[in-house]
């Protein structure tokens, strides 16, 4: 984990897809203003930013076309698609699947016969406050169906990326989200938000770490002509966060937002993502023996006897 800004994710468009955790709730059209756009990309280009423009569905006008080209860019809704529904077969190199924990269970043979033919999917599950403990076993069988799939495509030289199994097998550090940390967001009014989310959470009125609404429910940390504001920005950062900076669940998304929806504070995981997480870490640790029987030199991932760090009783 690199500790400093990388990325300046610039959404276009209040309906711009949503591609993490969090729904996008806002339905009416509101286009970044093309002067806002060209500030944004100066202050990536100042910052030495990489850009991901996020998009709506609609297309942009044409005069946006060439000020998104005028630096390099990612873009997300276009070059990574981005889909709610399994598809029945996948024309892109890079997706993002947008899906429910209860609905990757049911669909766990349909993702797993997509897995040839993609560079890399994403899965991005939706409602992991609602996950429960007795959908361990569940979840676990979905993770072994996917990475069958992985192991025999490994077998025959064939490596598709799949975050949740693949990115903890060659990870040695820490690479969450980093929201705040290595990557800030750009609204189209011009202000900055930790990440999506919190501008989704701004515009909808939930304020308070409560998730009750507000009169004012300002979530920015800054805006285009004053530059970044993040108050105690350390409190985002993987050494103030007590379980997390132990935690060898490398590939853990971290997630700020939803760590602060489920236990008030940005730093600190609920036992939902810890639990998801450790089963993805235990199921690639898992393909690691196997790909290193098949003569794959992968590092090695540690036994472990929890799946919850919060339960760890001894000293780290
Ligand atoms: S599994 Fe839990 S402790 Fe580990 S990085 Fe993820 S949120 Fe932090």
């Amino acid at each position: 984990m690199k500790p400093y800004l990388q990325y300046l994710v610039i959404l276009l468009d209040d309906t711009s897809v949503a591609y993490c955790h969090a729904d996008n709730p806002l339905k009416e059209r509101n286009l970044m203003p093309i002067e806002t756009l060209k500030k944004a990309i100066l202050f990536g280009m100042k910052q030495n930013l990489m850009i991901q423009y996020v998009y709506p569905e609609y297309e942009l006008p044409a005069e946006y076309n060439e000020v998104i080209e005028s630096i390099d860019n990612l873009k997300i809704g276009r070059d990574v698609k981005v889909t709610n529904e399994v598809p029945t077969a996948v024309d892109c190199d890079n997706i993002v699947l947008r899906i429910k924990i209860k609905d990757l269970i049911a669909k766990q043979y349909d993702i797993a016969a997509l897995l040839p033919s993609v560079k890399r999917m994403n899965i991005c599950l939706t409602d992991i406050e609602t996950f429960k403990d007795e959908q361990i076993a569940e979840y676990k069988k979905a993770l072994n169906t996917l990475s069958t799939v992985i192991v025999n495509l490994y077998k025959e030289q064939k490596h598709p990326q799949l975050n949740i199994l693949t990115d903890r097998l060659t990870l040695k550090e820490m690479h969450n989200c980093e929201a705040g940390i290595g990557n800030i967001t750009i609204a189209p009014n011009g202000k900055f938000y930790l990440c999506p989310a919190f501008y989704y959470d701004e515009k909808t009125g939930v304020s308070n770490k409560m998730n009750h609404k507000t009169k004012d429910a300002s979530r920015s940390v800054g805006d285009l002509e004053n530059g970044l504001c993040i108050p105690n920005k350390q409190l985002l950062e993987l050494d103030h966060a007590p379980l997390c900076r132990n935690c060898d669940a490398y590939h853990c998304n971290r997630c700020i937002w939803l760590n602060q929806k489920l236990t008030w504070d940005n730093n600190t995981p609920s036992h939902q993502q810890c639990v998801i997480a450790h089963l993805e870490r235990n199921a690639a640790r898992d393909i690691s023996a196997k790909l290193s029987k098949a003569g794959y030199n992968l590092p090695e991932i540690k036994e472990i006897n929890y799946i919850d760090p919060f339960d760890v009783k001894e000293e780290w």
